[in-house]
């Protein structure tokens, strides 16, 4: 079957920006200095701009920018942190790679975001902090779990790899918590051409100790003194040009995902439920997700048109055999809509025609 509507069309996205893209590593090919060359500084400048916060340290991904947020806030053995099961796996393994212990807690049922009350429930004289995971674009409930987070002296993290430039009651993802970390694998909202991730924060603090960990825990004074036993996670500077060159059209390309979105909205069939937006939020959806009932005869109807889909996430990450330990109960809400999640094909460059396609394949399937 010769596919209709790829799930992801990267290729597309890469075309329009070509001519710039080919400007941008010609010049990083000319200076030579493929780590920490000039565009890694004038890229977290520019990020940290558009997330309207004051620093930014570019890493090697989004899973070492978690891992190293809770190491700069020295989070690790014998402190738990509270995770929505409701992520991709890598939240939980940066808090099992700082050494810390996660803590699942459930989600709720409209969003599929982690559930304020939940993550109340959950706190502990051990908690040290909340992570925040704003996933398919749309933004946690900071509000409520910021509050949550002061009232007992526990660090927010926002986990924003799958949210950049998304908005709740007006303000960016990255610009609630004590840090956020984003993530720039090539699939995201704001992707390089390989991997890539960032650290956002107004804490100068915090970002500098992130950027010693992250370089080999060099002093900034004199490079032959090591102050710390870091670690090599450093964003390449081939990827931060390429990087300065797609962020510019980063809000234009999350209009045309906001865009398709309510398009699939209006043209879906009724038992297609979207995944419902918080009053208080502006997604920017990383994916098009909905719940279906009898998710394989759906999914058979899609790979017969030729229609890419795919699943976010279909095993919570409490019942996920490497975390098997610190599962401590079950957790309903997300455990029931791993079984009906669906994620439909969304790319910036779509045509609204393959939206249409979607959901007339939709429409004829026999539920
Ligand atoms: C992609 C992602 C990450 C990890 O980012 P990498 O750059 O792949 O390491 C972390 N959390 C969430 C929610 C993600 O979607």
């Amino acid at each position: 079957m010769t596919t209709t509507v790829p799930f992801l069309d990267l290729a597309a996205v890469h075309l329009d920006l070509r001519d710039d893209l080919d400007v941008a590593w010609k010049e990083v090919l000319a200076h030579g200095r493929f780590i920490g060359g000039p565009e890694v500084a004038a890229f977290e400048a520019a990020f940290a701009a558009h997330c309207e916060v004051a620093h930014c340290a570019g890493v090697a991904n989004g899973t070492d920018a978690l891992e190293l947020i809770l190491a700069g806030l020295g989070i690790g053995p014998g402190d738990e942190v509270i995770v929505p099961a409701n992520t991709f796996v890598a939240t939980v393994e940066a808090v099992r790679t700082a050494g810390a212990r996660p803590r699942f807690v459930d989600v709720r049922p409209d969003t599929l975001l982690a559930d304020p009350a939940a993550v109340a429930a959950a706190i502990t004289p051990r908690t040290a902090a909340i992570v925040a995971v704003h996933l398919f674009g749309q933004m946690a409930d900071v509000d409520a779990l910021g509050k949550l987070a002061s009232r007992h002296g526990l660090a927010l993290i926002e986990d924003a790899a799958q949210a950049h430039g998304a908005r709740y009651q007006g303000r960016r993802a990255g610009s609630w918590g004590a840090a956020a970390a984003f993530s720039f694998y090539p699939g995201k909202n704001l992707g390089a051409l390989g991997d890539g991730g960032a650290a956002v924060s107004d804490d100068a603090q915090l970002i500098d100790r992130i950027r010693l960990l992250a370089d080999h825990g060099r002093s900034v004074d004199d490079r032959f003194v090591h102050e710390v036993s870091g670690r090599n996670s450093r964003l390449d500077t081939l990827q931060a040009a390429a990087l300065r060159v797609k962020l510019a059209h980063l809000d234009r390309m999350n209009e045309a995902r906001v865009a398709l979105v309510e398009r699939y909205r209006r043209g879906l069939p009724s038992w297609c439920v979207p995944v419902a937006v918080d009053p208080a939020a502006d997604p920017v959806y990383h994916l098009a997700v909905v719940q279906v009932p009898d998710r394989p005869t759906v999914t058979s109807a899609l790979d017969a048109a030729g229609i890419g889909w795919g699943l976010h996430y279909p095993v919570p990450c409490h019942r996920q055999p490497a975390f098997a330990e610190y599962a401590d109960g079950p957790l309903p809400v997300v455990e029931e809509a791993a079984g009906r999640i669906l994620s439909l094909p969304l790319s910036p460059g779509m045509a609204p025609e393959q939206v249409d396609l979607v959901c007339e394949v939709l429409h004829d399937v026999p539920i």
